[in-house]
């Protein structure tokens, strides 16, 4: 009978987990999670990875996660510190000859992975086929053949009959090794960590809990009770409340929720309900996280650079200070700012509100992308560095797209998508007062009403929002 360790990362559930099914029957099992230290510290490009939505998202996954192992007679252990050094000294100390994790994709979780590997001598590091919906085996090629724009992709990943079989979640657990109860330490909070406390805000588009329970709480509800998503095809470009899309992603990104399980789910809810144009855009859309998945498998690191996956690229590589009034909701663009400050205060943003200020930043303020990126990679709290990075260099046109650049007029979405002014109005109390008519549109009023509202006053008026402006709408 093996001893193992189970070391959790961004695969918080006991749901469908292909590592822990690996460790039933070891003899005994330690399960670890490691707070580690290039988590807090500023990165290249001035953005710290785990910003405070996020760890707030993570402790209440780990909380839950803890409870579940707890029920089952087991444990998590919270360790702060490099997974190379921790991880062997845990192996020694406790005489484990196998540790257990779920395969990564992205460059410097590789990397971290190979070291720990290194350090562990001759103790095995079992890499199980980590969050992705399809294994390499499934594909229907290699998985460097796999057609780079997601165009050729879906039709081909759309042709095989995939069966999602995924495994519940175990009823026992083996226990954990002798002596390791000593080691148990409470959660740390938001403070110990070194982080503020976020406050809840009321208006947030994600009123839920981090955890797995929670996760597949809102499963249930979003297919099976209140099945919204037999609407998801019409109300997906909403930006207000919880219900306007399905909200799995930051379950999916903590690994709470399997995309497994929610792919067999939404097949069960199809053969019971019907397949309709909304059943099927989900399942589109699940598709596109596995796109940007094989795509950072196959490009790596080069998905982090400015040219990204397109040599020829002629993209902005500068910010400057329209770079700091983005991220705070100050570049007089209302739809822009709103979505940016809803950003800020709840760590998440409507898949519409992310496209228009991915845009504008790269086209209209002429800004390095990668900095966007990184500010959402600090914020989201379903950040995902394959659907982060993935959907930025496609929208900065520097991915393997054949369009040069995604060029979205901010304020014509504004009039589509904002019709009302409502979102607008929700996230920017200063315009409240404003006419409804010029909401989308401040920059039309005099200095000294702008002055008045403390709201900025945008430099230009790009001459694409002509037909958009109050006037020429009249
Ligand atoms: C600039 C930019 C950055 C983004 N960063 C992230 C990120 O860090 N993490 C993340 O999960 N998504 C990211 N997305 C994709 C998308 O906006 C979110 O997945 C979606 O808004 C999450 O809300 P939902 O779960 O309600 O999505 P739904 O619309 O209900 O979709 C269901 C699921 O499909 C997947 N999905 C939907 N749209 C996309 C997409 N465009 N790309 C990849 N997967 C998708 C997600 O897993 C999502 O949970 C980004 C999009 C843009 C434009």
């Amino acid at each position: 009978m093996r001893r193992a360790l189970l070391w959790f990362k961004n695969d918080l559930r006991l749901d469908d987990h292909p590592a822990l099914q690996a460790g039933l029957d070891a003899e005994c099992l330690l399960p670890v999670f490691i707070f580690e230290p290039e988590q807090f510290e500023l990165g290249a490009l001035g953005s710290r990875p785990l910003g405070v939505h996020r760890a707030r998202l993570l402790l209440e996954s780990l909380a839950a996660l803890d409870g579940a192992l707890r029920q089952r007679g087991s444990h998590l252990l919270f360790l702060q510190g490099l997974a190379e050094q921790l991880i062997p000294q845990l192996t020694e100390r406790f005489h484990l000859q196998e540790v257990l994790t779920l395969a990564e994709i992205a460059p410097d979780e590789r990397r971290r992975l190979d070291r720990v590997s290194e350090r562990l001598g001759p103790v095995e590091l079992r890499e199980l086929p980590s969050n992705g919906l399809l294994r390499a085996e499934q594909l229907p090629c290699e998985p460097i053949e796999l057609p780079q724009v997601f165009s050729q992709f879906c039709p081909l990943i759309e042709q095989q009959l995939y069966v999602f079989q995924p495994r519940p979640a175990p009823e026992h657990l083996p226990p954990l090794p002798q002596g390791a109860e000593q080691l148990l330490r409470a959660l740390p909070s938001l403070s110990q960590l070194g982080l503020g406390e976020p406050l809840s805000v009321a208006a947030s588009a994600f009123p839920f809990a981090g955890g797995e329970v929670a996760g597949m709480a809102r499963l249930r509800d979003y297919l099976w009770n209140s099945q919204n998503v037999r609407h998801y095809q019409q109300t997906r470009d909403g930006m207000i409340g919880s219900e306007y899309s399905s909200k799995f992603s930051p379950w999916l990104a903590n690994g709470c929720l399997s995309p497994r399980r929610v792919a067999a789910e939404l097949r069960r809810h199809e053969a019971q309900f019907g397949r309709n144009d909304s059943t099927h855009g989900l399942w589109v859309e699940l598709l596109w996280r596995e796109f940007f998945r094989w795509t950072l498998l196959r490009h790596g690191s080069a998905l982090f650079q400015v040219g990204a996956l397109k040599a020829t690229a002629n993209t902005p590589q500068q910010v400057d200070a329209r770079f700091q009034q983005w991220c705070h909701g100050r570049t007089g663009m209302p739809l822009v700012d709103a979505n940016m400050r809803e950003l800020a205060a709840t760590g998440y943003i409507s898949n519409r509100g992310r496209q228009v200020v991915a845009c504008y930043l790269v086209n209209d303020l002429q800004q390095d992308w990668r900095h966007g990126a990184a500010w959402f990679e600090e914020h989201l709290i379903d950040y995902d560095p394959a659907s982060n990075w993935g959907n930025w260099a496609y929208l900065a046109g520097v991915a393997c797209d054949p369009r040069y650049n995604h060029l979205f007029n901010a304020l014509r979405q504004a009039r589509q998508y904002d019709p009302e002014a409502v979102y607008v109005s929700l996230w920017l109390p200063e315009l409240r007062h404003v006419p409804m008519h010029l909401r989308h549109t401040p920059f039309l009023l005099t200095h000294l009403q702008l002055g008045e509202l403390n709201y900025p006053r945008l430099e230009q008026i790009p001459e694409a929002w002509t037909p958009y402006l109050p006037n020429a709408a009249a």
